[in-house]
């Protein structure tokens, strides 16, 4: 079945210095697929979305997309490869007008003017309220509106995996349902492969369809989201949480 996983990261090993952050993590993203990465702060979830988007040096292990090694690729290759990459903490340029955030999502298909209109046309129709505001400076949106923006800027790209790391965090419950709203319209829509690294385990668990846990950089845990959801052992992993 390799050969049908959009990614497939196989014993990876990152270390920061003397600090090993994830140790032989292995786990795949099938086209379409949604799958989150789970785990208490500092398990090193964030550690394997940077090793896979090329942002850390791979100690050991491979890291394989569409089928073709990218373990020592260029981001910027990765990128055009279809691997799109939300960080934590969204990252949008304030002093730039929503429009322009946006625009910079298609760095890499500049050239093909319509093709980035189209992306925008897309984008806007997903997002209602960014429409509203494209003209605006992206320092004036709300903390949900600057998540979709964050969103919005890496379709821009065209991905084929959409990697999020916490696109929760800091929003009130109602805008939590709201992202796990469009995340679920994009995979259905889209076809769109989603690595989701999650806090709020329990809503990621409800919309994913798999999930790892990883506990002190390994993995602890893997199974479909609803066996996750049920298995004592999960939050045996958890109570180690600060
Ligand atoms: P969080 O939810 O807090 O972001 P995480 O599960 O994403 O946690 P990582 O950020 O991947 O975990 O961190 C894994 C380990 O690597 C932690 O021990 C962390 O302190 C360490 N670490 C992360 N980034 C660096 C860095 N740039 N330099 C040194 N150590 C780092």
């Amino acid at each position: 079945h390799a050969a049908t996983n959009l990614l497939d990261v196989r014993a990876l090993t990152v270390a920061y210095g003397a600090v090993t952050a994830c140790s032989h993590v292995s786990l795949t993203v099938a086209p379409g697929e949604f799958v989150a990465l789970l785990g208490a702060n500092g398990a090193g979830k964030s550690t394997v979305l940077r090793a896979v988007s090329g942002l850390v040096r791979t100690g050991a292990g491979r890291v394989a997309f569409g089928g073709a090694d990218i373990t020592r690729a260029a981001p910027s290759r990765r990128s055009a490869a279809g691997l799109a990459h939300v960080p934590e903490g969204r990252r949008i340029f304030p002093d730039l007008t929503v429009e322009e955030n946006l625009t910079l999502g298609a760095f890499a298909h500049r050239r093909d003017r319509s093709g980035v209109r189209r992306g925008l046309a897309d984008v806007y129709d997903l997002f209602p309220r960014l429409a509203e505001r494209r003209a605006q400076s992206a320092a004036v949106l709300s903390g949900g509106e600057a998540q979709a923006l964050a969103v919005a800027r890496a379709l821009m790209s065209r991905p084929r995996l959409l990697m999020l790391d916490e696109p929760t965090l800091g929003l009130d419950p109602r805008r939590v349902v709201e992202v796990f709203g469009y995340l679920a319209r994009l995979r259905r829509e889209r076809g769109l492969g989603i690595l989701l690294v999650e806090q709020q385990t329990r809503v990621a668990l409800a919309h994913a369809d798999r999930g790892y846990v990883l506990n002190r950089g390994r993995l602890a845990l893997h199974g479909s989201a609803h066996e996750l959801a049920r298995d004592d052992r999960w939050s045996a992993v958890y109570l180690g949480r600060g």
